[in-house]
């Protein structure tokens, strides 16, 4: 039977580290990290997030700043925003809630906000210092997922890590961040043939594709750890991951539930990622 590992439990632990280090800065610069986070428009699974996001920040103690924009927003008023805080030394992250209204092109917003300030890790210069391994902000689900992975303290070098997923935002970076931990890494995607036998061959399976429990338990080598980063709505009207539960349990030594898995380390990751901006700010 698999362990079912934590989420919750395990984000807590690091929003409570993120409490103590906002208490150590204010001590020690007299004024705690302040995280901006701008949301266009009322689609409400984005609304839900940023609650979150904004009571994560309240939880840590530190200063947080929502700004809420009509959908009918132009592109160019939406920049301004942007630049403004980049401007203020009050705000140490800009984080602006994805997917944005269909006239306003994301790459452009990505990469107007400072990079300093990047608290996502979207930022084509942060995602630069990723792949070459020099310092950045680290996207904060591929963070949350090898925290997770961190925490089981096994040695993944000479392992075989397979990711499913090349997205931006959580398959390539997670694949990096395994890559850096001396795991043997392998990006499946929907053009790879067979992926039950790729999948049957991982140590180590992180599934980021956003179709409800296609990885089921006969594609699971027994004894691997599987981190399920999906978020969908079954046919039964509940939340479920890309992973199907029920049927892999039995086979992993670990796995992530859905929900209560990378979901809530993706927003402890963030507050974390708005210290080291701030951090970032201070030399
Ligand atoms: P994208 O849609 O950007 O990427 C999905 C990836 O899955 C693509 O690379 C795609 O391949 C691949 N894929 C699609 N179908 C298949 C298939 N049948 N077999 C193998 N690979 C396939 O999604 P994201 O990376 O943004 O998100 C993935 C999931 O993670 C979603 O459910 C999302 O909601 C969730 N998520 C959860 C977060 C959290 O905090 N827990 C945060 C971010 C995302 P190809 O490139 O060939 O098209």
């Amino acid at each position: 039977m698999g362990k079912i590992i934590d989420g919750k439990a395990l984000s807590q632990a690091v929003k409570d580290e993120v409490k103590a280090e906002v208490e150590r800065l204010q001590a020690a610069y007299g004024r705690k990290p302040c995280l901006a986070v701008i949301i266009v428009g009322e689609n409400p699974a984005s609304q839900v997030y940023v609650r979150n996001k904004v009571a994560a920040a309240a939880y840590t103690g530190m200063e947080s700043r929502k700004l809420e924009l009509p959908a009918d927003i132009g592109e160019e008023a939406l920049l301004q925003r942007i630049r403004a805080l980049n401007d203020d030394p009050d705000t140490d992250g800009i984080l602006v809630q994805l997917p944005l209204p269909s006239h306003i092109d994301e790459e452009k917003v990505i990469d107007a906000i400072a990079p300093e300030k990047d608290v996502d890790g979207f930022h084509p210069e942060n995602v630069a210092g990723l792949w070459l391994g020099k310092r950045c902000i680290v996207p904060c689900t591929p963070a949350g997922v090898v925290r997770i992975i961190d925490s089981l303290g096994l040695d993944l070098a000479g392992k075989h890590a397979v990711v499913v997923g090349r997205s931006n935002i959580v398959g390539k970076p997670v694949a990096k961040l395994l890559l850096d931990r001396n795991a043997t890494v392998t990006i499946a995607h929907s053009r790879t043939a067979d992926l039950g036998a790729v999948c049957r061959s991982a140590d180590v399976l992180v599934v980021a594709v956003g179709k409800a429990r296609l990885v089921t338990g006969d594609m699971i080598k027994p004894g691997a750890i599987v981190i399920d980063v999906g978020i969908n709505r079954g046919a039964d009207g509940k939340l479920c991951g890309d992973v199907d539960f029920a049927s892999a349990e039995p086979v992993a030594s670990w796995i992530t539930p859905v929900p209560g898995g990378v979901g809530p380390m993706t927003i402890a990751m963030l507050m974390k990622n708005t210290i080291a901006c701030f951090l970032g700010r201070q030399e």
